[in-house]
Parts: C-alpha cells; sequence; structure tokens
C-alpha cells in the first residue's frame, strides 16, 4: 500500500475541468471549505475497471452540493466522465474515487455571496478499510449522536458531518477498536462513523431506518440483494436495548464493502453463514457489470 502522503504521489487528478499533475492540485489555505467547511464528497469503488454505482454517487454528490447551496459549473454526464477519466489514467482496474466539491478562497467569512465553488476527482488504490476484515471488526460507543434532520443537512454527504464522526472514531482506535457506533438524537442506533450498520435475528435482517444519517447506496444496494435472494429486511426504529437479541450484524458502506462485526459495545456476535451469503452477494454484484438496481433514495424525510 502507498503510504506516501497525499500531496506527494504521482498522478492526475482532475480540477475544475483539467487534469493537473498530482502534485500541483492546490487550494490556498484561505478557502472556505476548511475554514466553514463547505464542502462535500463521493467514496466510491471501482472494480474490474468499472465503477460501482456510479451515477448513483454523482447524483449524490450534485445533491450534496444543491444541499449546502453551492453552482456547480459541471453537469452530471461532465462529472460522470471526469471519474471514468480520471480511472482511466490512473491506469487502476480496483481503486476508490473521491469526487470532492468546495467553496474556494474568493471570499472569508460565513456569507458566500461571491464565493467560488471548485471540483476535483482523485483516483487511488485503497485495499481494505480495516484490518482483518473477514474475521470481524471490534466496534465500541460513541459519545457523540448523530445530528437530527433539522440540525444539519443529514442527506449530503457534507464534510461538516464527519467532524463528529473524526471524534468518534479516534476514541474508538485510541481504546483498541475498529470503530464506534452512534445512536441518533433519540438514543437509537444510528450508524457507525463511515458505515450503515445491519442485524440478523430468526432467520430475519433489521437495519435502522435512515431518519438522520446518509441512506447508503451500499445499504440500498444490500436491501435489493437480500430481498432479490428471498432474505426478510426489516427497516425501522432499533433500541439499543435490542442488541443482545441479535446474532450477526455486518457494516456496510462504499469504502467498508460489506464488513462482518464480532463485537458491539460489548456484545459477541458471530460471522455466520448469512452474513457470509451478503458479503458473497455483493462481492458479485459489485463484478456484475448487467446488474441492475433501481436508483437510490438520497432526501430524508424531516429535512428543513
Ligand atoms: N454513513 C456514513 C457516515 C458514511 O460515511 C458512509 C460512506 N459514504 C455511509 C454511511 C455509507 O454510504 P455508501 O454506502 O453510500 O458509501
Amino acid at each position: 500500500m502507498d503510504e506516501s502522503p497525499f500531496d506527494n504521489r504521482d498522478g492526475l487528478i482532475w480540477l475544475d475541468g483539467h487534469f493537473v499533475p498530482w502534485r500541483d492540485a492546490q487550494e490556498h489555505i484561505l478557502n472556505q471549505g476548511l475554514h466553514y467547511g463547505s464542502s462535500v464528497f463521493e467514496g466510491e469503488r471501482a472494480y474490474d475497471g468499472n465503477i460501482f454505482r456510479s451515477f448513483d454517487h454523482s447524483r449524490r454528490l450534485i445533491h450534496s452540493a444543491n444541499r449546502l447551496e453551492m453552482d456547480i459549473d459541471f453537469t452530471i454526464d461532465q462529472i460522470e466522465d471526469a471519474k471514468r477519466e480520471a480511472l482511466a489514467r490512473s491506469g487502476l482496474e480496483s481503486a476508490y474515487l473521491r469526487p470532492v466539491i468546495w467553496r474556494g478562497a474568493n471570499q472569508m467569512g460565513i456569507s458566500v455571496g461571491r464565493a467560488n465553488v471548485r471540483v476535483a476527482v482523485a483516483v487511488w488504490h485503497w485495499a481494505d478499510y480495516f484490518a482483518n476484515k473477514a474475521e470481524g471488526i471490534r466496534i465500541t460507543y460513541s459519545p457523540w449522536a448523530r445530528p437530527p434532520a433539522n440540525s444539519a443537512p443529514v442527506d449530503a454527504k457534507a464534510a461538516g458531518l464527519y467532524m463528529i464522526c473524526t471524534l468518534a472514531k479516534r476514541r474508538a482506535e485510541r481504546s483498541g477498536f475498529a470503530d464506534a457506533l452512534m445512536l441518533d438524537s433519540d438514543g437509537n442506533i444510528a450508524e457507525t462513523t463511515g458505515a450503515n450498520i445491519f442485524f440478523f435475528r430468526d432467520g430475519g435482517w433489521h437495519t435502522p431506518a435512515p431518519t438522520c444519517f446518509l441512506n447508503g447506496i451500499t445499504r440500498q444496494t444490500i436491501i435489493a440483494l437480500l430481498r432479490s435472494n428471498g432474505a426478510e429486511v426489516t427497516e425501522r426504529v432499533i433500541a439499543p436495548d435490542e442488541l443482545k437479541t441479535f446474532s450477526q450484524c455486518f457494516i456496510t458502506g462504499s469504502a467498508t464493502e460489506v464488513t462482518p462485526v464480532r463485537e458491539l459495545m460489548g456484545i459477541l456476535y458471530t460471522v455466520g453463514p448469512e452474513t457470509l451469503d451478503v458479503m458473497a452477494y455483493y462481492d458479485a454484484a459489485v463484478h456484475d457489470t448487467s446488474a441492475k438496481f433501481e436508483v437510490a433514495t438520497i432526501k430524508l424525510e424531516g429535512q428543513p
């Protein structure tokens, strides 16, 4: 794995409509994205040279930018072309893609009337998100709860929302855990710091309804795959009391893919045959270019 700093690598980055050498993809430190969180992004993976559910990710990127009221100079087709071309120029078949949109250095302050909006796409190799993924990860509790839908644009993949995720992840890793489980503002199960969560009990899967967090594209893919394979999936409110009643658990995300959980807030789960099935369904789907999915849902209820 390339451990070199992200500002000192070979390759090209698509920046505001052109490919520039990786090290020249620069922004001044006085930019609104950095100071005020005016930034949205995507995380996606390519398999065998194909970006999985690329259009859904581009749609969500533009949706997120619209949520932050950023006007972008590129159409969804131009962003799709930029992603495809960036992947091709990377020479990678299996890759992680990071499109990002942010307010630049034209203006400082919370006013954005004169702000410029910048767009970039970078591609690099990112193997497994978690070490020893197949064995299952250990997750602890996050003292930081997800904000309710009227406190933040929770259906946007906005950089600002990752402040609490970074805090929760840092605390978890310092205590020897791989990740942290975040509750919602009512104290029910929400998601981890970068992935959605599923639980198994008595032959069926249960997952929190996405009322205040991303309805992940992977989450939607998994629900579709499970249902088409005859499994039952219930989207509902899940209270922490219920955690001990489940026997299996996994988390989902574009980077995370399907990662089994073997310990959650002190409760032990098995990486059982049903979880292994889900991993196999997802692995087959990402390599199957003819697989069709319904366009992913983005907007959540209750957003201002
Ligand atoms: N929740 C959070 C906080 C995330 O960062 C991600 C990863 N984008 C997800 C859920 C899963 O989203 P997706 O499956 O669309 O990658």
